[in-house]
């Protein structure tokens, strides 16, 4: 089910001389709803952020350990179960604190009946996190920044993560390839996540490669061209 898809560096075709890349990026597709989670870290310090652990705690963990990457912190777009599921066993593991928007406490405390409609199975609830994201925050990974915008819409306390110096973005679950992420759950809005794509994603570059929480990578310039919910033909 894990599928490793490493790729360093120089994300989208145009180069940025002045901002060499050293970050790390390692994917893994985990659970039944084959959820992205991303290991990003820096390349010198090889310190690491888990970014949306939903499932295979164990998968992610020896992925980190078998390319040396220390994990630092756990950060995520936001708290649907499919995104939140190996938290507590990554948390166990490596006492990394868990960090979340505070607006997707509510999601957060009601996981366990989530999990119990959605998988039929019974699961503890998670803690509260351990800290809160908020939106203009610098994460700071060894050497790297991420940015921190809010992007609600598809989850009240939705966030991404941008990456300027590797012209990349964390998306979770707002743009996707050819498709936004779903505005009919529970504190959804579908006009608040075109608004959130539009002001907060498609102002990035074109160059800036998206991953995704589903589904393969992107780029926002083919995306705001040929998207069918935010694209320019639209
Ligand atoms: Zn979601
Ligand atoms: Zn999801």
């Amino acid at each position: 089910m894990a599928q490793a898809n490493a790729e360093t560096g120089s994300a989208g075709a145009a180069p940025a001389p002045s901002a060499p890349n050293h970050a790390i990026v390692k994917g893994l597709t985990v659970g039944l709803l084959q959820e992205n989670c991303y290991l990003f870290a820096c390349g010198r310090t090889h310190s690491a952020v888990v970014i949306d652990p939903g499932d295979n705690a164990r998968g992610i963990l020896r992925t980190a350990q078998q390319s040396g990457l220390h994990i630092e912190a756990i950060i995520n777009t936001h708290a649907h179960f499919d995104h939140v599921m190996a938290v507590a066993g990554i948390k166990a593991a490596t006492g990394a604190p868990f960090h979340l928007h505070a607006a997707d406490l509510p999601i957060l405390r009601e996981l366990p009946e989530r999990v119990r409609l959605w998988l039929d199975t019974e699961i503890d609830p998670l803690d509260d996190p351990d800290g809160y994201l908020e939106h203009g925050q610098i994460i700071h990974v060894g050497d790297e920044e991420l940015e921190v915008r809010f992007t609600p819409g598809h989850a009240p306390g939705h966030v991404v993560f941008v990456h300027h110096a590797g012209r990349q973005v964390f998306a979770g679950d707002t743009l996707f390839q050819g498709s936004i992420g779903r505005y009919d759950l529970p504190g959804a809005d579908r006009d608040t996540l075109l608004q959130s794509i539009r002001e907060q994603l498609l102002t990035l570059p074109d160059d800036y490669v998206v991953y995704p929480g589903h589904g393969p990578a992107t780029e926002i310039g083919f995306e705001r061209q040929n998207n069918p919910y935010v694209g320019e033909g639209q």
